[in-house]
């Protein structure tokens, strides 16, 4: 029996306990039950993001999140900085562009992380930028951003910080508060191991002064509208009821684990999986690699749509090729959520057998082997 194993940075693997909660039985959401439910994960979300801020539950995708976010903190008379390293921080100034919203964007190379200085330059050359946009773990390159050193700065300059953290939080350190990010953004598909269709943004108290004092056209993703009804526990709107179900079963497997041990199982995945990748002889393809995902550079000679059929296919794997010009070029790992080293041992062995069918020169079990001492070493 072949058995299907999701590898992709999104949609990821969810819990059997996630997916019973589910399947329970249909309540309207104007209820007690609704309100007690939602007040529970409201807290754990607190928890997940490390901050006492308010984190509105939106119906949608992370991009609703984002779209509410930047709506919200940057009304006419403000201008963000856009950092634009990868296809999710593209998407950013599209939301800007979107709702007119007055931004520059600074180009990075792809596979590297925004920096402090690459920051602290754009804001010195305008001084009109009060709005910081970065993406923590940039998943389309799998570049890893410096949120706290850059937090630090928009601190400093008395600007907002605005962070993207779809494939961060749950997964990397996030440390809202202590760090002093204003408003940091999720996703339930990647490390929250739930389906698609919640977006979350925490929003500090510095950006809620920003938010009432200007007013845009908004009315699905306000986020005052989302304040409003959170104060008696509500939505503004029919809430994705089933998924803030599995939400609260999801977050209380994290908090049980805590926090720490999971982030330290996600490193210790991506450490294992970079050793498999070298003892292949494939590249990481990042500068400044994350450890929630990891790609790889495709061999020159080997097919990569070819090679991803295969695992999926033939071996029950699927991972995720490249977006963009990365097209063709990587194939990227999930190590988000509910994945264990078990599973990446499999995901690799998968791997050397699909570059084997390809005739690509492989020692079969030498990508496994290097992952295996990372493991045995991290879980003594
Ligand atoms: C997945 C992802 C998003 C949001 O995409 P949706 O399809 O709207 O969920 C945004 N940013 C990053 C970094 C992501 O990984």
């Amino acid at each position: 029996m072949k058995k299907s194993r999701l590898f992709t940075p999104g949609p990821t693997m969810v819990p059997e306990e996630v997916l019973l909660e589910m399947a329970r039985p249909m309540e309207h959401h104007r209820t007690a039950f609704y309100r007690n439910m939602y007040k529970q994960v409201h807290e754990l979300l607190q928890y997940l993001f490390q901050t006492k801020s308010l984190c509105m539950l939106f119906t949608g995708s992370g991009t609703a999140a984002m779209e509410g976010a930047i709506v919200g903190c940057c009304p006419p008379g403000h201008k963000a900085l856009v950092i634009r390293n990868g296809k999710f921080s593209e998407r950013w100034t599209k939301v800007c562009q979107a709702f007119s919203i007055d931004h520059t964007s600074l180009d990075i190379e792809w596979g590297h992380g925004a920096k402090v200085s690459d920051i602290q330059k754009a804001m010195d050359a305008d001084p009109k930028i009060d709005t910081v946009v970065v993406v923590h773990s940039e998943t389309s390159t799998t570049a890893l951003s410096d949120v706290e050193g850059i937090a630090r700065l928009t601190r400093e300059r008395g600007a907002l910080l605005l962070v993207d953290g779809i494939t961060a939080v749950g997964a990397l350190p996030v440390k809202m508060d202590d760090w002093g990010v204003d408003v940091y953004v999720t996703g339930s598909q990647k490390a929250m191991m739930l389906p698609p269709g919640l977006g979350v943004a925490a929003v500090g108290d510095r950006a809620w002064e920003r938010i009432d004092s200007g007013k845009m056209p908004t009315l699905y993703n306000d986020l005052k509208a989302y304040r409003k009804s959170h104060e008696t526990f509500d939505a503004p709107y029919t809430p994705a009821l089933t998924l803030v179900r599995g939400a609260l079963k999801a977050l209380q497997i994290v908090k049980e684990r805590g926090l720490e041990d999971v982030w330290a199982e996600t490193a210790m995945l991506a450490r294992g999986t970079r050793a498999a990748a070298e003892a292949l002889g494939m590249k990481v393809y990042p500068a400044d690699p994350v450890d929630s995902v990891t790609a790889m550079v495709v061999p020159d000679g080997v097919d990569e749509g070819a090679l991803r059929k295969t695992m999926r296919e033939k071996y029950g794997f699927q991972i995720a090729g490249g977006q963009g010009e990365l097209k063709g070029r990587i194939i990227r790992f999930s190590h988000m959520g509910y994945v264990d080293a078990f599973d990446t041992i499999g995901v690799i062995a998968a791997l050397e057998m699909a570059l084997a069918a390809q005739g690509y020169k492989v020692t079969i079990g030498a990508g496994v082997q290097a992952a295996q001492r990372v493991f045995v070493e991290a879980m003594k």
